[in-house]
Formats: C-alpha cells, structure tokens, sequence
C-alpha cells in the first residue's frame, strides 16, 4: 500500500467508537505465562526492526476507499486491487457516489479486471455505501460492532480499516500469513482464525495488535514463505522453535480428490 498521507486520515471525519466495552475483553484469551509473553514481544520488536516500513499494501485516499478496497481484497491478491481501485475510484471516490452506483455497471467495471466474485462484491460495496448514507452521514463508522453490519463486512475487514485508519483495532487481524508465522513461531497451537487471534490478544499489548499483523504479513511475503520459509535468511531464527524444519506447519491440508468414479 502506498503510505497515506497523515493529514489524509487525520482529517477524516468518522463516527466516533464508543467507550471500550467488553470488546477487548473478549479478544483476550487464556492468559500465557510470563516467560511466553515477554519471549513473543521481544520477538516482535526485532520483526519491527526488520520490517520499519511494515504497513497495509492496499492503495487507499480515505478511510472509505481503505474499507471499499479492503472488502475487495476478500479471497483475491492487494495487487489486484490496487489495480481496480483506481479505475473504481476515479469514477465512484466516496460514499455518496458509490451509492448511488448501479451495482451491474460496478460489477462489470471489476470483471473487466479480472476480479472473481464481482457481481457479489460489486452488491457489497454499493450496499455499504448505501448504509453508510443511510445510518452513519455518509462517514465511516468507528467501531466494529456499526462496521460489522455493514454488507461484506467481517470482523477481520472492521479490524484492518480501525487499525489502519486510527490505529486502534479491537483485534488482531488474522489472515492466511499470521496465521502461518504465528503457528511457526509458536504463538499458537490454534487452528482457527478466532482462536489464533484470541491467543494473540493475549499474548500482545492492545497498542501493538495493528502493528503486529502488519509485521508478520510482511515477513510472510518475504522470507516465511508458505511452502519454501528462508530460515537461513530470517532474522528471528534463533527466536522460531520450526527453524529449518517448518515446511509443513501453519500450511493449510492439500485437499484430498475423490476417487472418481467408476
Ligand atoms: S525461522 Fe523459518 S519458519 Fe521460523 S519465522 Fe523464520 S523463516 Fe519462518
């Protein structure tokens, strides 16, 4: 993602969160021991240190396009995206404009690029639009509860725009890279996305859960690579307990073909 300009997201206007509530609470899970805690934390200062720059690559003007491309983003790649979106933008900038869009033409307007999905993504993005005009004057919400009733809009989604945009998720977002560094480096034995990011919570400060998924994303795309990790490369491999061994965990099962038939 280019990195926005601060004045960018400093002057958006955006419906205030309410006051923390059990939010946090239940992002948290069984508390780690001490030593576990204080072994992951010091891991990630020096995947900080690795990764300065480490940030969202998703192209983005406003909070709402961040949220628009970050809903495109589902089951496909931030170059595709960063590909679309300027198309996607320079016709349909902001929430008036995309809902007043008529989900076919936006929909043929993603085809045209290749995106999957797009009749259900185009539905997506002019619904959320719609509802933002309808409930929220035209800003985005700023809490996961008002996002997460917007069309296409899954608690990882809410998290990625609350964290990149005002740097205060109420979770970690867990995608297919954290999730794989997070299991290699024996953050979690979970399986699932909610209990990863539940072990997560537990693990890190609540001021480091944006940062944190940034950071592994980053050294999930450039060293920890799912099928060929660059041990010798990595810079945390006195840290990781999979070092040199780690092929095959935190990837997901190959899928068994049925037999065919006859
Ligand atoms: S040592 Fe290997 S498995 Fe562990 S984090 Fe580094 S690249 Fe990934």
């Amino acid at each position: 993602m280019s990195t926005r300009p601060e004045s960018v997201l400093s002057s958006a206007k955006a419906t205030r969160a309410p006051a923390r509530s059990g939010n946090e609470k239940s992002a948290r899970g069984k508390r780690p021991s001490k030593k576990k805690a204080e072994g992951a934390q010091s891991t990630l200062v020096k995947l900080r240190v690795l990764y300065p720059d480490a940030h969202c690559e998703l192209n983005f003007g406003s909070p709402f396009q961040l949220l628009v491309a970050t809903v495109l983003s589902a089951q496909t790649t931030d170059v595709l995206v960063n590909k679309i979106t300027p198309h996607l933008f320079a016709r349909y900038p902001d929430a008036p404009s995309l809902a007043a869009a008529d989900p076919p033409e936006v929909a043929h307007l993603l085809v045209s690029f290749g995106m999957g999905m797009h009749n259900q993504k185009a539905k997506n993005i002019v619904g959320l639009a719609r509802m933002i005009m309808l409930n929220h004057e035209g800003r985005v919400p700023r809490s996961l509860e008002a996002l997460t009733e917007l069309p296409g809009v899954g608690r990882k989604t809410a998290n990625v725009v609350l964290g990149v945009v005002w740097g205060d998720p109420e979770g970690v977002v867990v995608d297919t890279h954290v999730q794989r560094l997070a299991q290699r480096l024996g953050w979690t034995r979970a399986t699932t996305p909610e209990e990863i990011e539940r072990d997560l919570c537990a693990l890190f400060p609540r001021e480091d859960w944006a940062i944190l998924s940034h950071v592994l994303i980053f050294h999930g795309r450039r060293t920890c690579f799912a099928r060929k990790p660059a041990c010798e490369a990595c810079g945390v491999n006195e840290d990781c307990p999979c070092a040199f061994r780690a092929e095959n965990v935190g990837r997901k099962p190959k899928r068994v073909r049925p037999p065919k038939a006859g």
